[in-house]
């Protein structure tokens, strides 16, 4: 069973850092953005510790086999245990850890669309993930975002629409003027990674960077997904990137040119990582592919989904008419 798990985690971890698959040798380590705010850094995504004489959130969780590691993180930190956490998005990478923490007793939140793609299994860069266990499911869930009033602070959790995926979350804790944009921002480590079949969208992306540049200033810190802690101009650099390659795409696009000649002419090669897991190529084939609006992404049979024909119209899969 152990076993299984790991195998499971290293198939996520595949696509974000192939050489991390050892748990065990993963140490984490532990940046403080300001008195009450950290962030781990470890295998898989970043993530922060909210904390205080009201409790302790975590956001994102990383793979379950380091939630031993995390706790003794958190402990380090002089936090009490984990109550409350929340998952930027589904990807294992961020979520991996939920069935520990939720069997713990932490409360898991997310966007409605992570619980849904996190129940029913999804497709992921040529594997599919299978159905979480309950125990991993956020149990709060909600669409457009909620409020934490905690710790002497505010923390926003806003939804970011078809961006890294169909249920992304962005937070801002206001009196901290800390950001949180789970995959919405990937720092300096790679080109973004775009999950068109979990919904997501280049445009999608340049929203949310857009959303939280709206609402910086040049004191916030701004944790990215994956890499180091950012300024709002480090932002603001990665927004200027992603609206020059999708401008550049478009209007070869509109001059008729198939993705092979829009990837021959290297729109993005200048933002290139080294060793980045998502090459100019492979991010150039997603930004032709980006949908405007609301993309469906490329879900599992969701003929037997409870919501029926109903209540999927009035929700986002793809509704024309519905609006964010
Ligand atoms: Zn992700």
């Amino acid at each position: 069973m152990l076993r299984a798990v790991l195998l499971a985690s290293a198939l996520l971890l595949a696509p974000i850092a192939a050489t991390a698959q050892d748990f065990s040798k993963v140490e984490i380590k532990t940046e403080v953005v300001t008195p009450g705010i950290a962030v781990l850094f470890g295998a898989g995504g970043n993530i922060a510790v909210s904390h205080g004489a009201d409790g302790t959130v975590l956001v994102d969780d990383q793979f379950a086999p380091l939630t031993p590691k995390l706790e003794a993180a958190v402990a380090a930190l002089g936090a009490t245990p984990v109550k409350w956490l929340i998952n930027t998005h589904w990807h294992g990478d961020h979520s991996g850890g939920n069935e520990n923490f939720g069997k713990a007793g932490a409360m898991i939140m997310a966007h409605d669309h992570v619980r849904e793609r996190m129940a029913a299994g999804q497709p992921l860069r040529g594997d599919t993930v299978p159905p979480a266990a309950k125990e991993a499911l956020p149990i709060l869930t909600y669409h457009d975002g909620i409020s934490l009033h905690l710790n002497g602070d505010t923390l926003r959790v806003m939804h970011a629409p078809h961006a890294h995926t169909d249920g992304d979350s962005i937070l801002h804790w206001e009196t901290a003027n800390v950001f949180h944009m789970g995959d919405t921002f990937f720092n300096k480590v790679t080109l973004p990674f775009i999950d068109l079949e979990s919904g997501g969208s280049a445009y999608g992306l340049l929203a949310a960077a857009d959303k939280v540049l709206a609402l910086a200033n040049d004191k916030s810190v701004i944790i990215p997904g994956h890499g180091p802690l950012a300024s709002k101009a480090d932002l603001a650099a990665y927004r200027a990137m992603l609206a020059e390659v999708i401008a550049a795409v478009e209007s070869a696009k509109a001059a008729g040119k198939t993705l092979e000649q829009v990837q021959a002419m290297k729109p993005a090669a200048k933002y290139e990582v080294k060793g980045g897991f998502i090459s100019g190529d492979a991010f150039v084939a997603a930004v032709f592919s980006s949908e405007k609006g609301h993309p469906k992404g490329m879900q599992p049979d969701r003929s037997k989904d409870v919501m029926g024909a109903k209540g999927a119209a009035e929700h986002d899969h793809g509704g024309g008419s519905h609006s964010h």
